[in-house]
C-alpha cells in the first residue's frame, strides 16, 4: 500500500533522537495531500551533501504553457525560479548541524537554459531538490524534519507549482520572450546573419561581477544602414544585423566595443524579460576565441597557423602541456572548427598580438622561415571563403584588419557607426606592403580519434565530478581550467558536461571526436539531459556540443590516436 504523509509522521517520531543513519528508513515515496514526495536518497551525515527529494504534482497549467519546446523550457525555467523563491519565503533555513534544515534548488542566473530543477512528465510536474534533513550533533532532529517536510515544503511546493492566483501576465510575457528569442536565432541564417542586436537592447552589465543590467546603461541604437526588420511570432523588431563574413568591431578604448561583443557571445543563449539583452542573438555555433596560455592541447593540427616550430616541434599534431599565448589560440580555433564553429568571436583584449597581427617592419626584421605564425589576418578571409566561417573580431588597435573586413563597426560613445566605406578608402589610400604569409589554402582541419580509457573520473573507488562555479570542473583525480571557455554561463552546464564526458565514451569506438559528440548531443535531444545520469539529478542545464568539445580538450589526461 502507498505510504501517506502520515506514515512519514510516524516515521520520523519513531527516529527522532536516534543516530544519524536511522533517517534511511524514510526513504521512498509519500503520498500528500497535493503531491507526491519522493525521497530518492538521504545523505550519510549532517555535514555530507544534503538529500535528494522530488515533488510531483498534477500539472494544471494550461496547454498554452507548454504547447511547444520553447514555451515548454520557459515554464520549466519559470518554475525553478518560483521554486526557488518560495524556499526563501518559506523555508526557515539551519536548524541544527551541518546542513540541517536547508531546502536547495538549482537556481537559474539570467539566462533560460533547459535545466532538470524542473521537468515535466506526462501530465505531472517534477521538481528535484535536495534538503538537509535536520540533526543536533548526529542525532535526528524528527521534529524539525516534520517541520520541513510536512510544513515547508507543501508551502514551496503549493505556492511556486501550482499558483493560485496565477499571475498569467507575467509567465506569459516569460514564455513569449523565450519563444521569440529561438525564431530570432533560427531566423538568422536564412537572413545571411551571424548576429542581430535589437534597438532598445541594454548591453552593459551591472559590473564584473554581476551579470543583472547596468542601470542607467545606453540603449543600443543600430546605424540606420544596417537595420534589419524582422518579424517573429509574438512581435516585430527592429536591429543591428550582423552580416555573415568578416566584421570588424572598432573604435576609442572604453567606447564599448567588448561590451557589444560579450553580449553577442552571450547570445548563443535566451535571456529573462528584463535582462536586456533578450534579443541579442548570435549563430548558435558561434565560439569565442581567445588566448590561454599555460593550458594543454592534445595532438591539434595547428599548422594552418603555426610552423616551423623550434626544435621541430610537429604541429601537424601539436601537443603541449603548456602551451604559449599564440599556440593556444591556434588550437582553441582549431578545435572549434573541429567541434564545427560556425563563426568566431574574438577580442583584442584577450589575444596575444602576434597571433593577431605581424605588420610590415616586422616581416622585415623577422622573416617568415624564422616566425612560426601565420596571423590571424592572413587567414580570416580564406576560413570564410574556403569553409564559409565568419569572424567578429574586436580590435581598436591596428588598421591592418581594414583590407580584409566585409564592415567596419566603430563604436562612439556606445553607439555603432557603419565605416566600412571610409575604412576602405584609408586602407587604398594607405597600402600595407607587407606580404599575405596566408598560403594557398587555409590548410586541414583536425579529425582526431579519442581513446576512451584516458577519460576517467575515478578516484578513490568511485568516479568523482563535481563543478566549481562556472570556472573549474573536478574530474577523478583532474581539474579541468574552464575560465577561458567563456561561453558557459552556468555551473549546472559544467555538472551536465562532466556527466556527458563519462557518458561519451561508449561512443567512442574509434569514431572521430566530433561524431562521438555528435551522438551524445542526439541521445539528449531525444530523452533529455536524463540519459546522463541512472539518478534523476536536478543540477543539469543544457550545454552546447562545442563547450563539452573544450571540456575534453582541456581534459589532461586525454589521448588520441
Ligand atoms: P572597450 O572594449 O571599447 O574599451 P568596454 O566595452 O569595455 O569598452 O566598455 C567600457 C565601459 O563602458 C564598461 O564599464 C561598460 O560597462 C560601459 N558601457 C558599455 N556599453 C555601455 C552602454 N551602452 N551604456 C553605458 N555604459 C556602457
Ligand atoms: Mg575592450
Amino acid at each position: 500500500m502507498e505510504k501517506t504523509k502520515e506514515d512519514l509522521r510516524r516515521l520520523l517520531r519513531r527516529i527522532d533522537g536516534k543516530g544519524y543513519k536511522a533517517y534511511k528508513d524514510i526513504q521512498g515515496q509519500y503520498a500528500c495531500d497535493d503531491f507526491e514526495l519522493h525521497i530518492d536518497y538521504v545523505q550519510g551525515d549532517p555535514f555530507a551533501s544534503p538529500s535528494r527529494l522530488r515533488v510531483r504534482v498534477d500539472n494544471r497549467f494550461p496547454d498554452w504553457a507548454y504547447q511547444n519546446r520553447s514555451r515548454e523550457v520557459a515554464l520549466r525555467d519559470f518554475l525553478a525560479r518560483q521554486f526557488a523563491r518560495c524556499i526563501r519565503r518559506f523555508a526557515k533555513g539551519n536548524r541544527g548541524s551541518g546542513k540541517s534544515g536547508g531546502i536547495f534548488i538549482d537556481q537559474p542566473g539570467q539566462e533560460i537554459l533547459e535545466r532538470t530543477a524542473v521537468v515535466l512528465d506526462g501530465d505531472k510536474l517534477e521538481a528535484r531538490f535536495q534538503a538537509g534533513l535536520p540533526a543536533f550533533g548526529r542525532r535526528i532532529a524528527g521534529q524539525q524534519a516534520a517541520a520541513i517536510l510536512l510544513d515547508e515544503l507543501p508551502a514551496i511546493a503549493g505556492h511556486s507549482l501550482f499558483p493560485e492566483p496565477l499571475d498569467e501576465e507575467v509567465l506569459l510575457n516569460h514564455l513569449l520572450v523565450n519563444e521569440d528569442a529561438d525564431a530570432l536565432r533560427s531566423h538568422l541564417d536564412g537572413l545571411g546573419l551571424v548576429a542581430f542586436v535589437a534597438n532598445g537592447a541594454l548591453l552593459p552589465r551591472a559590473s564584473g561581477v554581476d551579470p543583472r543590467p547596468l542601470e542607467g546603461g545606453l540603449p543600443f541604437r543600430s546605424p540606420e544602414n544596417m537595420e534589419v526588420d524582422i518579424q517573429l511570432p509574438n512581435r516585430r523588431l527592429t536591429g543591428m544585423g550582423i552580416p555573415k563574413g568578416i566584421t570588424l568591431i572598432t573604435g576609442g578604448g572604453y567606447h564599448g566595443k567588448s561590451t557589444l561583443l560579450r553580449a553577442i557571445e552571450l547570445g548563443v543563449y535566451n535571456h529573462i524579460p528584463g535582462d536586456g539583452r533578450e534579443f541579442v542573438v548570435a549563430n548558435r555555433h558561434a565560439v569565442k576565441i581567445r588566448a590561454e596560455d599555460g593550458r594543454f592541447v592534445e595532438k591539434v593540427n595547428i599548422s594552418p597557423f603555426i610552423n616551423n616550430l623550434p626544435q621541430s616541434v610537429d604541429t601537424l599534431r601539436f601537443s603541449t602541456r603548456n602551451a604559449s599565448g599564440s599556440t593556444s589560440q591556434a588550437a582553441n580555433v582549431m578545435e572549434a572548427l573541429e567541434a564545427g564553429a560556425r563563426a568566431l568571436l574574438i577580442d583584442e583584449d584577450t589575444s596575444a598580438t602576434n597571433f593577431m597581427i605581424r605588420d610590415h617592419r616586422m616581416q622585415q626584421l623577422v622573416p617568415k622561415e624564422r616566425e612560426p605564425i601565420t596571423p590571424f589576418v592572413d587567414k580570416a578571409r580564406q576560413l570564410y571563403d574556403e569553409l564559409g566561417v565568419s569572424s567578429i573580431i574586436v580590435v581598436g588597435g591596428s588598421g591592418l584588419y581594414f583590407d580584409i573586413a566585409d564592415r567596419v563597426l566603430c563604436m562612439v560613445e556606445y553607439e555603432p557607426q557603419d565605416l566600412t566605406e571610409r575604412a576602405h578608402e584609408i586602407a587604398s589610400a594607405h597600402p600595407q606592403d607587407r606580404a599575405n604569409e596566408g598560403g594557398q589554402d587555409f590548410g586541414a582541419l583536425p579529425r582526431r580519434v579519442p581513446i576512451p580509457e584516458s577519460i576517467d573520473a575515478q578516484k578513490g573507488r568511485r568516479e568523482k565530478v563535481r563543478a566549481f562555479g562556472i570556472r573549474s570542473l573536478q574530474f577523478g583525480a583532474e581539474e579541468i581550467a574552464l575560465s577561458a571557455v567563456e561561453q558557459l554561463a552556468d555551473n549546472s552546464q559544467l555538472n551536465a558536461i562532466g556527466d556527458a564526458l563519462l557518458y561519451a565514451r561508449k561512443y567512442m569506438d574509434g569514431r572521430p571526436l566530433v561524431e562521438a559528440l555528435d551522438q551524445v548531443m542526439a541521445d539528449i535531444e531525444k530523452d533529455s539531459l536524463d540519459v546522463l545520469s541512472r539518478r534523476k539529478e536536478g543540477h543539469y542545464a543544457v550545454f552546447r556540443k562545442l563547450e563539452l568539445a573544450a571540456a575534453l580538450n582541456r581534459l589532461r589526461s586525454l589521448r588520441v590516436e
